[in-house]
């Protein structure tokens, strides 16, 4: 090799592979049916790929429920064991010869088993962090297991062993210097093209299993993309794209076809679930495009997020944030809300890990709005009476309108009863009751 054969050799072996991200989400796992789907999506696909999968249907929401049980020593934890066991075997029984449950799965079902017959600590966030992830490490197992069975040759990988995180349960910080090395590491396509992983779990130098919040898996397939300059990133869903609202809500929505970063940020961050609202940063930060397709339209455009002038006319999009509490903190003299009560007030909240979705003052008046399903916000209210008088009122909706209109803000003021108004040029949020 002469001297431009081996730097060109080099900047070959450097310049990490070509290569995609798909994240699919527990909706496009939700059935036998449905993995049969995925299967069809993924041998269209020949490239190089990593594949991150969530947990089945709503098994997020049955193993939140069995660390409650199992956490309070409740022998319901068996009944709820049994539900999370049998949908994944029906499952299993239905894609595999002979219904056989494959080995992978079936351990990972014990070792499940065998945590519940475990006394628990006394950290409620570990334990849920030790029990939870069990719906993506068995939902990938029976994927890669069924791809393997078809024929469509795949390599099973324990997020684990690459995301690394610091141990703050339910809510880990992504250590991203490792994970980075660990992930291309990991992920070197020499062997295999096709990778399937876990979204949502990851764990800390000492291999202790976190999670990373709430629908998390967007946020790692993020991860992966970024530290491994992934061409693209593609969600998988089952709505066509990224629609002007939530079709359930509204009647006579669009499909947004194209999107900026920025647009994505500010409606993730309005509460728009289909996506999570950490996923736009790491894309971002790459200039990684992000697709949101259907799984059961694969060939249809979908709706693509990368960087575009977000002055572009977009139609007015509406995010709905339900089950929300407002808080009111007054000052138990009448004296004005100050910025030293403000400081107070947020100091607590930081320190208490208490997420508010919007915060709004007038004279006397402090205002909170926090998720009534996320925040301890009877205890919050316990802890801030020595300081203020206390309002509150619950089951109330934030309506996001972007790029707002004068129509659309009346339909939203004759239809219902509004709590709390913020209007900035391009986006109008009203807290209502429905
Ligand atoms: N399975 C997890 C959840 O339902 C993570 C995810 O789906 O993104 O929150
Ligand atoms: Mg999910």
């Amino acid at each position: 090799m002469n001297g431009s054969a081996i730097f060109f050799y080099f900047a070959e072996t450097l310049k990490s592979k070509n290569m995609n991200v798909f994240k699919f989400g527990g909706a496009s796992v939700k059935s036998a049916d449905a993995v049969r789907n995925l299967a069809k999506i993924l041998n269209g696909y020949n490239e190089n790929l990593v594949v991150v999968i969530s947990a089945m249907g709503k098994t997020t929401d049955l193993l939140e429920t069995l660390v409650k049980a199992y956490f309070n020593k409740d022998e319901q934890k068996r009944a709820i064991f049994g539900q999370f066991k049998n949908f994944h075997i029906e499952i299993c029984d239905q894609l595999f010869n002979a219904a056989q449950t494959p080995a992978p799965v079936s351990k990972l079902i014990n070792e499940l088993e065998e945590k519940l017959d475990k006394t628990p600590s006394l950290d409620y966030d570990f334990e849920y962090d030790q029990i939870v992830p069990f719906g993506e490490l068995v939902s990938t197992s029976i994927v890669s297991e069924y791809l393997n069975a078809t024929g469509k040759q795949n390599q099973w990988i324990d997020v684990r062993n690459c995301i690394r995180t610091d141990d703050l349960h339910r809510d880990a910080s992504i250590d991203w210097e490792l994970t980075g090395e660990l992930c291309k590491e990991t992920f070197d396509f020499n062997e295999n093209t096709l990778y399937l992983t876990q979204g949502f779990i990851g764990s800390t130098p000492a291999n202790i299993t976190t999670t990373l919040g709430r629908e998390g898996s967007d946020f790692t397939a993020a991860i992966i993309g970024n530290v491994l300059d992934a061409e693209s990133v593609s969600f998988w869903k089952d709505v066509p794209g990224v629609l002007s609202a939530d079709p359930k809500k509204m009647e006579g929505t669009t499909k947004i076809d194209s999107l900026s970063y920025r647009e994505a940020v500010e409606i993730t961050h309005s509460g728009a679930k289909i996506i999570h609202s950490k996923t736009m940063r790491p894309l971002h930060n790459k200039g990684i495009p992000l697709y949101v397709k259907s799984f059961l339209s694969p060939d249809d455009p979908g709706t693509v997020i990368h960087e575009i002038d977000h002055k572009i006319q977009l139609p007015p999009i509406f995010i709905f944030r339900e089950n929300l509490v407002l808080i009111t903190l007054s000052a138990k003299d009448f004296s004005f809300i100050s910025i030293e009560d403000i400081e107070r007030v947020v100091h607590f909240l930081i320190e208490n890990r208490v997420k508010v979705t919007l915060m709004q003052q007038s004279a006397i008046d402090l205002n909170l709005v926090l998720d009534a399903g996320e925040a301890d916000w009877d205890w919050l209210m316990k802890e801030l009476s020595p300081f203020y008088t206390i309002r509150y009122n619950t089951g109330l909706t934030l309506i996001t309108i972007r790029h707002y209109t004068e129509e659309t803000l009346d339909w939203i003021v004759k239809e219902k009863d509004i709590y709390l108004e913020q209007h900035s040029r391009l986006t109008a949020r009203m807290l209502v009751k429905e």
